[in-house]
């Protein structure tokens, strides 16, 4: 894998894009356009695991970025039209928490993407790493926590009107 040099994707839906996977930084970019998501999530996640391997994982998860977008999108709406009624609540604190359970549940589906893509590698690579910290399980604990309590929060919003 050649750093800093950008791969040239297409999505399923035919969205061209690029993927840069650099030692300190990876993005993707849709139509010229930076798909918003902490990166700094995924440095975490791959702790341990050696170089190529890693850099392997970003890129399918920045892919999984990209082909899960529609999936995102359809969250971000439903978390919007719920978020909307919740008037008891100000506006500010429910745009932090749906933004919080949006970009959480997107960084689930990007990496249930990785393990689609990894298949048995997947759980062997994590075996393997020995981070400091049992990464994986903060990240799936933290982000599955994330998505569901700021998605039922907003949901909840319906039951008050
Ligand atoms: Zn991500």
């Amino acid at each position: 894998m050649i750093e800093d040099q950008p791969f040239k994707v297409r999505s399923w839906y035919g969205l061209p894009a690029e993927i840069v996977v650099g030692r300190t930084w990876h993005w993707v970019r849709a139509a010229g356009l930076p798909l918003p998501h902490p990166g700094l999530v995924d440095i975490h996640l791959h702790q341990g695991i050696p170089r190529r391997e890693r850099e392997q994982l970003t890129y399918w998860h920045e892919l999984g970025h990209l082909e899960t977008l529609p999936l995102a999108l359809l969250h971000a709406l439903a978390l919007w039209l719920t978020g909307r009624r919740r008037a008891d609540t100000p506006w500010t604190l429910r745009l932090i928490i749906g933004t919080l359970a949006w970009l959480a549940g997107w960084e689930l589906a990007a990496e249930f993407y990785t393990m689609g893509r990894a298949g048995q590698d997947y759980a062997r690579l994590y075996r393997k790493a020995h981070p400091r910290l049992p990464m994986g399980l903060l990240f799936w604990a933290g982000m599955s926590g994330l998505t569901a309590a700021g998605t039922l929060w907003l949901l909840g919003g319906r039951r008050d009107k």
